[in-house]
């Protein structure tokens, strides 16, 4: 083609066109063939993946879709399991560039950030001012606007789901305009964008409320899984508990699901508070010895002996900061096979339930003969204020670390039980969290999650054409 022929070409391109193209060329846009999640379960064909930097990126990537006929998936540190951020073809929008906290007022205790930020850069600029976020999950390795797109949960028993903290999210429809909701402006939108997973709208900017970072005494109390909740009810009305997490044993046998620890973080404070935020250790070691216990019964037994013997020592106080305890180690958890992953799943049950719902569990699993690498317990007080709440009562949630195989055999077997299992939850007016895999049914979602008929008429409402869309949207709810 001569020089002439191709400049002949450009005048007939439509400006528009040629903006955008142009824009694509300056920022931050790879043409990755694919895009998954970090259970390797979801791998999906991909149009083009936005390193997003800006409002600016945001706004031109959604013309850029609307203009091509592109669905968006929005996607932060790729933590969810269940195609939340793939669907072929699609245009993703990776937020993890768009990282910058643009205020921190002291006076209010509260920080904006950028929702690519994750709770580690939170913690980084906050602790040194000894404050503390209220609600974050077990570790601070997510993105906030994954996270407020889970309306995720912690170990703060003061609290239930992240929702209760947010002040106010800036975000952006699909037709490129912004705004900015809170609870009071627009209470319906707010209700459905946390928890929603990205199916409304992208959430550019979110404003969290804050606490006191404090010193915490942690204590470690063996206990049987029968009188978890009566202990920790105790616990909650008689101690000053900051955070809180049980365990309990995946070694088969008697043990099984049976002998657990409650763990609590005590409010100490007169103690004075350590000023420096501390990194994972032992990330090889810890590393090892779970890969040991992953295929083996004698490993998960070893593992089991050290948890009690090194890492929760009943009987030994430590003494730590808030934000120091909400670091746990997670590093070590990374793995990746080609014929196995490792998933999580969580089941909620009301509290009154918990104990007759973890014997139906404990048969499940072991007919199932299902491969559990841990199970950890939070407590979550009930709040109904997201549209696709699971805390719809006091809640036990029940976190399920497991390995499954990943070919057909082995998916299929996971889906026969993981829908057992949720008609379990159902049984006890309990829910599973839609954050980890689609194996649940439509029905059983519909049944579990009510509103979602009214969040389906919101989408209709502000993204008619559909332009946010996943596997996960898909499956559940077109
Ligand atoms: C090891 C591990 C431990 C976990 N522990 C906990 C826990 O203790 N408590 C808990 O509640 N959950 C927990 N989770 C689940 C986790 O909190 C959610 O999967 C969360 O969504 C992960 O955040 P992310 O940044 O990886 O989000 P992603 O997986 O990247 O995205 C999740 C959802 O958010 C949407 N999204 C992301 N960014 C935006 C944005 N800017 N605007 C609009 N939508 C967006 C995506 O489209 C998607 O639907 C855990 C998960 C793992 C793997």
């Amino acid at each position: 083609m001569s020089t002439y022929s191709i400049l002949k070409a450009f005048m007939y391109i439509k400006p528009s066109t040629l903006i955008l193209a142009f824009f694509f060329t300056l920022c931050h846009v790879s043409y990755a063939a694919t895009w998954d999640d970090i259970t390797h379960l979801n791998r999906t064909a991909i149009t083009k993946v936005v390193h997003v930097r800006s409002e600016h990126d945001v706004a031109q990537a959604l013309k850029y879709a609307n203009t091509h006929k592109l669905k968006v998936v929005i996607s932060g540190t790729r933590h969810s399991q269940g195609g939340h951020i793939t669907y072929p073809n699609a245009l993703v929008l990776d937020m993890s560039y768009f990282n910058q906290i643009t205020n921190l007022s002291l006076k209010e205790h509260t920080i904006t950030v950028q929702s690519g930020v994750t709770w580690d850069e939170i913690q980084q600029k906050i602790n040194p001012y000894g404050l503390s976020v209220k609600v974050m999950q077990s570790s601070n390795i997510f993105s906030i606007g994954g996270s407020v797109s889970a309306n995720i949960h912690g170990r703060d028993p003061s609290y239930g789901p992240l929702i209760e903290t947010i002040n106010k999210l800036r975000i952006m429809f699909a037709n490129g305009e912004t705004k900015v909701i809170s609870r009071q402006s627009s209470p319906q939108l707010f209700s459905a964008i946390i928890g929603g997973y990205g199916s409304l709208a992208v959430i550019l900017e979110v404003e969290l409320s804050l606490t006191t970072n404090t010193p915490l005494k942690k204590t470690v109390t063996p206990i049987d899984y029968s009188v978890y909740w009566p202990h920790l009810e105790q616990m909650l009305q008689h101690n000053n508990v900051t955070l809180h997490y049980g365990r309990c044993s995946i070694v088969k046998g008697k043990s099984f699901l049976k002998e657990c620890y409650s763990v609590n973080y005590i409010c100490k404070n007169h103690l004075p508070l350590s000023e420096k935020l501390n990194n994972e250790k032992h990330i090889t070691r810890n590393k090892y010895l779970f890969d040991l216990s992953r295929h083996s019964p004698a490993g998960k037994k070893l593992r089991w002996h050290l948890q009690k013997n090194l890492i929760d020592i009943p009987g030994q106080i430590q003494h730590l900061s808030r934000n120091n305890a909400m670091r746990p180690p997670i590093k070590f958890l990374t793995y990746h096979s080609p014929d196995n992953t490792d998933i999580l799943q969580e089941y909620f049950i009301p509290t009154v339930f918990f104990k007759a719902f973890m014997d139906d569990l404990r048969k499940e699993l072991t007919t199932q003969n299902v491969n559990l690498l841990s199970m950890t317990l939070r407590y979550l007080k009930k709040n109904q204020e997201s549209t696709l709440n699971y805390a719809n009562d006091d809640m036990i949630a029940i976190v399920l670390f497991i390995n499954i195989e990943t070919d057909e055999k082995g998916l299929s077997k996971a889906k026969t039980w993981t829908q057992h299992l949720v008609d379990l939850a159902q049984k006890y007016n309990g829910t599973y969290y839609l954050t980890y895999q689609r194996f649940p049914s439509k029905e059983q979602f519909n049944t579990l999650y009510p509103d979602w008929k009214h969040f389906k008429a919101l989408k209709a409402k502000y993204d008619p054409e559909k332009l946010f869309y996943s596997q996960f949207y898909q499956h559940y709810i077109d």
